[in-house]
C-alpha cells in the first residue's frame, strides 16, 4: 500500500468522453421525445479547486456541489472568481433550512435542483427576494423521491402537481425550471429502463397536463457517471456527472 499513488486525472478527456456520450445518446432518442439538448452539470464535490479550473477552460460551464460550505467556499475561491466568471453553481445536496442564508450568498449561484417541500420553497422565496431585491428569479428543480427509500429526500411522486402548483403560484421569486431525481444507486440495467428515470418522466407528463406547462419547458435532472447516457436516451435534459470527469471519491462509510 506504500506506493499507491493519487491516479493523474485528465479533466479534459474525461469532459470530451462524457459530452461525446451524450451527443450519442441524443442521437439514440426516441423521436416523439422533447428534443431539448441536455445540459451537463459536472459534479466536482470533494475535487479540488484546480480541477474545476481546468474543466471550465475546457468550456464546461455547469459544476454542482451537494454540501453547502463546500459550493460556498469554492464559489468565494479567488482563483474561482478571476479565472471562471460565467461559471454557474447547481446546489444538487440537501438542504437545511438553516443553510438557506449561506447558500444564496454564494456568487454566480444558478440553480437549486433539490427544492422537497413547500416549507423550503417558501423560505427561498423570502430570502432571495431579499438578496436580490426583485432583480432575477432564484432557479429551482422540485426533487422527486422516485425511489421511495426513506434515506433518499425528495417529495412522493403523487405531490408532484401539488408541489410545481404551489411554487407557480405562490413563489415570484423562483423560476421552476423541471423535476430532479437521485434515484437508486445500484439498478442492474440488463432488467430494462430504470423505474425511477421512467416514473420522473411520468410525474412531468402528469404536471405539464395538470397545470397546461409546455413540456418542452420543463426540465428532467436524472442521471449520474453510471447511467447518464440511458437517462439521455430517456429524455434527461440535464444530467449530473462526477466521476466520468474528476476520477472516483473515495467511498463513503
Ligand atoms: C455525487 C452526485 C452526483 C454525481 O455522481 P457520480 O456518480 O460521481 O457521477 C450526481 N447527483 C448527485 C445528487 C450527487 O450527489
Amino acid at each position: 500500500m506504500s506506493d499507491v499513488k493519487t491516479p493523474e486525472i485528465d479533466v479534459m478527456q474525461g469532459l470530451k468522453t462524457v459530452l461525446t456520450q451524450i451527443e450519442a445518446a441524443v442521437a439514440r432518442r426516441s423521436k416523439d421525445l422533447p428534443q431539448r439538448t441536455p445540459t451537463l452539470v459536472a459534479v466536482s464535490k470533494i475535487k479540488p479547486v484546480p480541477l474545476i479550473i481546468q474543466a471550465y477552460d475546457a468550456g464546461q460551464r455547469d459544476f454542482g456541489e451537494n454540501y453547502v460550505n463546500e459550493l460556498v467556499e469554492k464559489a468565494t475561491d479567488s482563483q474561482i472568481i478571476e479565472k471562471c466568471k460565467d461559471i454557474k453553481w447547481h446546489f444538487i445536496g440537501h438542504l437545511q433550512s438553516n443553510k438557506i442564508n449561506k447558500l444564496l450568498s454564494a456568487p454566480r449561484l444558478y440553480m437549486i435542483q433539490t427544492v422537497d417541500s413547500k416549507k423550503l420553497a417558501d423560505s427561498l422565496n423570502k430570502q432571495w427576494t431579499k438578496v436580490r431585491n426583485g432583480e432575477e428569479m432564484l432557479n429551482i428543480m422540485v426533487q422527486v423521491n422516485t425511489s421511495g427509500e426513506e434515506a433518499k429526500s425528495g417529495i412522493e411522486p403523487f405531490e408532484s402537481v401539488t408541489m410545481v402548483e404551489y411554487v407557480l403560484k405562490n413563489c415570484p421569486s423562483l423560476k421552476f425550471n423541471g423535476l430532479m431525481t437521485i434515484g437508486q444507486y445500484d439498478y442492474d440495467m440488463s432488467l430494462g429502463p430504470n423505474p425511477d428515470f421512467l416514473k420522473l418522466i411520468e410525474c412531468r407528463k402528469e404536471v405539464c397536463e395538470k397545470l397546461k406547462l409546455d413540456i418542452n419547458e420543463v426540465e428532467i435532472s436524472m442521471g449520474m457517471s453510471c447511467d447518464f447516457e440511458q437517462a439521455v436516451e430517456l429524455g434527461a435534459t440535464t444530467v449530473r456527472v462526477g466521476s466520468n470527469i474528476f476520477g472516483a471519491r473515495p467511498p463513503k462509510n
